[in-house]
């Protein structure tokens, strides 16, 4: 049998939605996990994995925590998925989004660039950066322009041509992967459809009366499953070129309402829908749908989960814990 040598593969964010995904994918797919973690994280994703992984204590705004960690572990891969990832706090929150998202991700460059920069890292930008999109437009390119609407989405333009900037300057083996939204067990509640989820969960074991709060229901989303983003994410390393951006997307989409509308008939109770005002956003983007053909071109990647089991998957989630 030929030996092959097992990679390893560093994940920051490993105790958030996405990161935990991709732990379970690597294991599976017999790559050594290792992750950085705060200590202060109170998260319980990867409870079921950790007598599998290696996790360190870093903090993406402690330099030197990151450089020790890259230059110890020394991985094949790193997937940079630690963030502060929620557009609605950015709006609280501006200045520690920038910190965080921008100078964090330098940080971690920089412990690539002084330890080993034949590293292949894997960047996670967003499609917040097109932000406002004329539907002339639609579905958006990698080349569209970038009209960003918040401050999250101006951190993680930031971070993506910082990734452009070190591949130009530096050569470092940086693959700059523009996820549009993805889902599933484990969303944050903060999210809509997983707030959606949780209260008709809380509604069903009678904790809350049967009333579902929204905030914006016309916005529409191109929904990818966080199983399928992460196998894309996975694939980006093995397949994709340092220095290029690609879309990951379904090129489908779903206004937030038909979301709300399949929990809702998911559930057995009769179950009221409330406006709060202070879900709503200073400026919202109204339309999200990606063209993800130069991705696909180059990896053969298809996304394999239906949006249906996807919220199913993510509605039983909320009922095992609320
Ligand atoms: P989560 O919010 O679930 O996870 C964020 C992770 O970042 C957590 O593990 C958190 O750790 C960690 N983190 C935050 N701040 C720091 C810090 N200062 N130092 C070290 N770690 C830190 O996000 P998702 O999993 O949803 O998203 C993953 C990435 O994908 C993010 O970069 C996000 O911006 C991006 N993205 C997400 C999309 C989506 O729809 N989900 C769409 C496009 C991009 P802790 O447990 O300690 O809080």
């Amino acid at each position: 049998m030929k030996n092959v040598t097992k990679k390893k593969a560093l994940i920051t964010g490993i105790t958030g939605f996405a990161g935990s995904h991709l732990a379970e994918l690597l294991l599976k797919e017999n790559v050594e996990v290792h992750g950085i973690q705060r200590w202060r994280s109170k998260s319980d994703n990867i409870d079921d994995i950790k007598d599998k992984i290696h996790l360190y204590e870093a903090d993406l705004l402690d330099a030197h925590s990151l450089y020790q960690v890259v230059d110890n572990v020394r991985p094949n891969y790193i997937f940079h998925l630690a963030a502060q990832s929620y557009v609605q706090s950015s709006w609280a929150s501006p200045a520690n989004t920038l910190e965080v998202n921008i100078t964090g991700t330098v940080h971690l460059f920089e412990a690539v660039r002084k330890t080993d920069p034949n590293i292949v890292i894997q960047i996670a930008c967003s499609s917040e950066e097109y932000g406002k999109v004329l539907p002339s437009e639609l579905p958006i390119k990698e080349t569209n322009p970038l009209r960003p609407l918040s401050p999250y989405a101006v951190s993680k333009l930031a971070m993506d041509y910082l990734g452009y900037q070190y591949f130009e300057s530096y050569g470092l083996k940086i693959i700059r992967t523009r996820g549009f939204n993805h889902t599933g067990p484990r969303r944050g509640d903060v999210f809509s459809e997983s707030t959606f989820a949780r209260q008709i969960a809380e509604i069903e074991k009678g904790k809350i009366k049967p009333v579902v709060y929204v905030g914006n229901l016309e916005a529409k989303r191109d929904y990818t499953d966080v199983r399928d983003m992460v196998r894309a994410y996975y694939l980006s390393v093995q397949k994709c070129e340092p220095g290029e951006v690609y879309n990951i997307a379904t090129g489908t989409t779903w206004k937030i309402k038909d979301v709300l509308d399949i929990l809702l008939s998911m559930s057995k109770i009769k179950i009221k829908v409330e406006a709060d005002p202070t879900r709503m956003r200073p400026s919202d983007v109204e339309v999200l749908i990606g063209d993800a053909s130069k991705y696909k071109r180059i990896t053969g990647w298809e996304p394999k989960i239906s949006f249906k089991k996807t919220l199913e998957d993510l509605l039983n989630y909320w009922r095992e814990r609320v």
